[in-house]
């Protein structure tokens, strides 16, 4: 009892050395002025990102790419940040945010209504649509309306996944984990076609390993708003957010983010790209 009476005091004792020797050891401390880039030690943040979207968000080794990786990286260099990339697959996007693993998710992220009720967005700061990707000899799928007798695969807590059975009542869908398990079962003859959205699709048609054995349809049947995924009810954070964002399209590095990471998949960002992003708290650019 004693011997636990002392050593939970020691902690407390040693947890007080520790934040004062924290404090001290801030560069500028409290009183240095000149905002969030105005200098400072850097906050080191972790961020979701996609992992094994080639064009959006990939990891190589320790080498990470895509359109969504150069808006997580301005947004950290806006904000002061040092950003640690964490995967974010589409299922644990919400989760990841809502038990602060993460400080904000830049993974081909679609603002939803039902999303909304756990987490906040940023943006939209994309528009993309969901199409199909099919081995590149078959010509029997032409679209959503030839899926009958199709096996068809995507992701787990993907708004394709919840749309295409929307749009194809009792489609036979098989869901996995990521991406890269669709495309690998595409090839391997175990599904007929994978669907997401076009952006991430016309990636994996182009990526060497692939390359003349799939084939984006090129049917877009949704409309997916991309957003910053953050935690819910932080207002501060969403509007220095969106704040970049606005710089990032308005400064004119997104044209180049498109140029760089979708030019070589040939992709081009269909009508009302780049979009406004809307004011933190405001409802629109939601869709499903
Ligand atoms: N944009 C869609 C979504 O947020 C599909 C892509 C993804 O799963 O990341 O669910």
């Amino acid at each position: 009892m004693k011997l636990g009476r002392i050593s939970a005091a020691t902690v407390v004792a040693l947890a007080a050395i520790g934040l004062a020797a924290c404090g001290s050891g801030t560069p500028g401390g409290s009183s240095g002025g000149g905002g969030a880039t105005g200098g400072g030690a850097a906050e080191a943040v972790k961020v979701g990102i996609k992992f094994d979207q080639p064009g959006m968000g990939l990891k190589e080794g320790s080498t990470y790419s895509g359109f969504d990786v150069d808006l997580a990286n301005y947004i950290a260099k806006e904000l002061n940040y040092t950003p640690t990339f964490v995967e974010a697959v589409s299922s644990q996007r919400e989760t990841l945010l809502k038990t602060g693993q993460v400080k904000y998710i830049v993974g081909t992220y679609s603002i939803t209504d039902a999303r909304k009720k756990d987490v906040d967005f940023a943006g939209p700061y994309f528009i993309a649509g969901q199409d199909l990707l099919i081995r590149a000899d078959d010509a029997s799928i032409t679209g959503p309306d030839s899926l009958a007798g199709k096996k068809l695969c995507s992701v787990k807590g993907s708004t394709s996944a919840v749309n295409v059975q929307k749009k194809v009542p009792g489609v036979n869908l098989q869901e996995y984990n990521t991406y890269t398990l669709c495309v690998d079962a595409l090839k391997a003859k175990n599904v007929d076609a994978l669907t997401t959205d076009n952006t991430i699709l016309a990636g994996y048609a182009a990526q060497a390993a692939n390359k003349g054995q799939l084939k984006v349809v090129g049917q877009t049947f949704s409309t997916e708003n991309y957003g910053v995924g953050l935690p819910k009810g932080d207002t501060a954070l969403c509007q220095k957010v969106t704040d970049a964002v606005n710089k990032w399209i308005s400064s004119g590095e997104w044209q180049k983010a498109v140029e760089k990471n979708l030019g070589p998949s040939g992709f081009k960002p269909g009508a009302g790209n780049p979009p406004k992003p809307a004011a933190c708290g405001a409802s629109s650019g939601a869709t499903g």
